[in-house]
């Protein structure tokens, strides 16, 4: 059986010419974009537009990199789409467009920007968590011949990563995505309903933005780092694979990933890929922070209502950086929020942990926080894991 294809390309920076060349090599394994998408194709670039901010704050797929992908496409023939529905979409979509230079892209390549939030959905059933539900996805993407899903290389306060599988979760438009996490409170439903929710969704070609990154409290409010690499597969769950290998993480310990290898779908480890490109010892960094996973993922539900109080993980505001803008109590799924003369407050015993408030916060004024039972919790599984490795 032949194995799935990672294309790796080391990328400093984000001077246009670089990326373009860099982009250009990281496709050469794949037959470059000319095999993938033919003349008269219509193609949709599904980026990470997560939040209003400006690119070098690493939370969005930088402009760069969409306008170095649309160009080939453009080269190739293909007519070309640029969308994304980001959770806290209360603004001007232009906003958005202008602030992560993803308009700049748009008018350097002749793309056209989509706005999903007006525009038909298609209903998509499928069974997950044992339910059998129904999504609505923006039409556009069944719309076009081909779909190149753009990644940013993150951390998830909630699913530890947010890369390529998790990206898809965009082509739901508007609030319906937060409802998800009302309906899949657990961390661990949730990143199966993202991996079933994917598979549903037509995805051709992934190619990760890793040249900057995020770790820490991720997906907007985290430390950018500098990795220096794209990554590029024809499977998202490949290129989750590969990210979890530049940044040292066991796949094994991301929910999602063990939802695909519990379905079969894609890859399950670094050995079945063949790794072309940048070798991985070359793009391996030290010090990726990533967040454990919050009390609802270990802890059984029959203990989880007593244990709530004691042991919990949730958001909480930073003094004074609060602009009682409302985003946050306007997303939460759980009615969690309040706003106040200090800002927002938030209710304990309603939240959820799902941290949607914290990736609509336009100026990172909420922080993930635990109490001081979890704290010590964490830092016990830390070392145990520690003293596992060492022992092996
Ligand atoms: S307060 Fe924040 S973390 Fe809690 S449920 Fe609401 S949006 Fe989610
Ligand atoms: S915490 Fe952030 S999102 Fe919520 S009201 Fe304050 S500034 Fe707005």
């Amino acid at each position: 059986m032949s194995k799935d294809i990672l294309s790796l390309q080391k990328c400093h920076s984000y001077e246009q010419k670089q990326v373009d060349a860099a982009v250009r090599q990281l496709l050469e394994p794949f037959g470059g974009m000319s095999k993938l998408v033919k003349s008269g194709h219509k193609v949709l670039i599904k980026p990470n537009m997560l939040s209003c901010k400006d690119p070098d704050k690493a939370a969005t797929t930088h402009p760069a990199v969409i306008e170095a992908v649309a160009r080939l496409c453009t080269e190739a023939g293909a007519q070309v789409f640029i969308g994304d529905s980001p959770p806290s979409i209360f603004g001007r979509t232009e906003d958005f467009w202008n602030r992560t230079g993803f308009a700049t892209a748009a008018a350097n390549t002749g793309a056209r920007l989509l706005c999903f939030e007006n525009d038909d959905k298609q209903p998509l059933s499928f069974p997950s968590n044992g339910r059998q539900l129904t999504v609505y996805a923006t039409r556009h993407c069944f719309d076009v011949d081909f779909v190149i899903n753009l990644p940013k290389m993150k951390t998830h306060n909630l699913t530890r990563i947010t890369g390529a599988t998790k990206n898809l979760f965009g082509l739901l438009p508007g609030l319906a995505k937060a409802q998800w996490h009302k309906t899949f409170p657990r961390p661990v439903e949730f990143s199966n309903f993202i991996v079933d929710l994917a598979k549903q969704l037509p995805c051709h070609l992934t190619i990760m933005d890793g040249i900057e990154g995020m770790d820490g409290q991720g997906p907007s409010g985290g430390r950018v780092v500098k990795p220096g690499i794209l990554l590029a597969a024809t499977s998202p769950v490949t290129v989750d694979l590969g990210f979890c290998g530049v940044v040292g993480l066991n796949p094994a310990e991301i929910p999602m990933l063990n939802h695909c290898r519990e379905l079969a779908w894609g890859p399950a480890t670094l050995d079945q890929l063949q790794i072309v490109g940048t070798p991985l010892a070359d793009a391996r960094i030290a010090d990726y922070r990533v967040p454990r996973l919050v009390p609802a993922s270990f802890i059984p539900e029959w203990l989880l209502n007593f244990a709530r109080k004691l042991a919990w993980a949730g958001p909480a505001l930073l003094p004074n950086l609060c602009i009682k803008c409302g985003r946050c109590q306007k997303i939460c799924p759980a009615d969690a929020i309040e706003i106040g003369e200090n800002g927002a407050t938030f209710n304990k015993d309603r939240c959820i942990s799902c941290f949607c408030c914290m990736e609509v916060c336009p100026v990172d004024a909420i922080e993930m926080r635990t109490s001081l039972l979890l704290g010590l919790i964490f830092k016990m599984r830390g070392l145990k894991r520690k003293l596992k490795k060492h022992n092996n």
